[in-house]
């Protein structure tokens, strides 16, 4: 990322807002304010927020002992005005005055309610939240966007590549668990996101995390995992495993589901709806009657956050356009027994929708 992209951030919100018919938009430590000006905060119970007006006035509050952190991430080089404030200060009061008068002001939706309530306070007027303010800026990926996409796909695959030195039967979830988080950072991310590890039984619940549970041999294993790469970009891939031979029933069953994973994929494409990639893997597999295993949509976006717009779920008319990232993750699970999920992220751009993520869709027999 440069300077001129983060500029670029920064008008688009003041034509958001002018469009909404709204003057401020308050944006509190995470993804949103990562994406509008490459600072990556700690969400603190001291206040940081970025402030943006619908004239594409900018503004950045941190707490002085954050004004370090803040400076090295490159905030000084563009054009947000940097206020600190000491621990006696009110920090709410202190930005409302450096603002002066505002009538509609907006809040990024993860805001905590606490810092929404006392900027709420302190510039006398209730805030709103930004809705699909921005969800939608951050919708439509750069190319620079989807290459970090890929890179992260890169990465997150070398790990699933790795997987027998760790899976082994005898050895828990949670062992397991823990060898992966530590490839997830050999390979090149700065954070461990999730990592399910989640065998036999535990497999019916979709996002099973680790367990002490000791894998056995023929126990189907779903493993669900991603971080965040430096670029602040995040992977998120599921393979499926088995330690030995898997039960029949369920080599049947997941038969079924590659296909319906790409039957999915290959709806995928720009000016299609999202529902219609939902219904593409959905309505295979209720065919084949997995339907009502299938309990979860089929796909999120993806960028800073993991899950961010747009959702491939039913009802989702929201058209693909060049730019869109977006996992495609069908899957079934049975209780009691066991589940399965294939998980690839792909991103949209120049007409093709191409995979970030290259590992096999077979079912890994160690
Ligand atoms: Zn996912
Ligand atoms: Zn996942």
């Amino acid at each position: 990322m440069n300077k001129s992209d983060f500029v670029t951030r920064i008008s688009k919100v003041a034509g958001a807002l002018t469009m909404a018919g709204k003057d401020l938009l308050l944006v509190s430590p995470g993804a949103d304010l990562r994406y509008l000006i490459g600072y990556d905060a700690l969400p603190l119970e001291r206040l940081t927020c970025l402030a943006v007006n619908a004239e594409g006035r900018s503004w950045l509050i941190v707490p002085k002992l954050e004004l370090p952190a803040a400076m090295a991430s490159g905030v000084a080089d563009i054009p947000v005005q940097l206020l600190d404030w000491e621990e006696t200060q009110n920090p709410y009061e202190l930005l409302a005055s450096e603002i002066g008068q505002i009538k509609a002001p907006i809040a990024n939706n993860l805001m905590w309610l606490e810092k929404a309530k006392f900027l709420g306070n302190a510039f006398g007027v209730e805030l709103e939240l930004a809705n699909e303010l921005l969800s939608d800026l951050r919708l439509v990926k750069s190319s620079f966007e989807i290459d970090a996409l890929h890179e992260a796909g890169h990465a997150i695959d070398r790990v699933h590549s790795s997987m027998e030195k760790w899976l082994k039967p005898g050895r828990t979830e949670r062992e397991v668990g823990r060898d992966i988080a530590a490839a997830i950072i050999q390979e090149g991310h700065v954070t461990v996101d999730f990592v399910i590890v989640a065998s036999g039984p535990n497999g019916a619940s979709p996002h099973h995390e680790l367990s002490d549970r000791v894998i056995g041999l023929g126990d189907p294993i779903v493993v669900d995992i991603g971080g965040t790469m430096p670029s602040g970009y995040c992977s998120d891939s599921t393979r499926m495993y088995v330690c030995g031979q898997p039960p029949a029933d369920f080599l049947e069953k997941y038969e079924i589901l590659k296909v319906a994973q790409q039957l999915a994929f290959e709806q995928a494409a720009i000016g299609v709806t999202c529902a219609s990639i939902d219904s593409a893997a959905r309505d295979y597999l209720s065919a084949n009657g997995l339907g009502e295993f299938f309990i979860h949509r089929t796909g999120h976006g993806i960028g800073m956050d993991t899950h961010e717009n747009p959702y491939i779920v039913q009802g989702n008319q929201e058209v693909v356009r060049s730019g869109f990232a977006f996992s495609i993750e069908p899957g079934f699970y049975i209780p009691g027994l066991y589940g399965a999920r294939i998980e690839d992220i792909v991103t949209c751009e120049d007409g093709q929708v191409k995979s970030a993520n290259n590992t096999s869709h077979d079912l890994v027999i160690l």
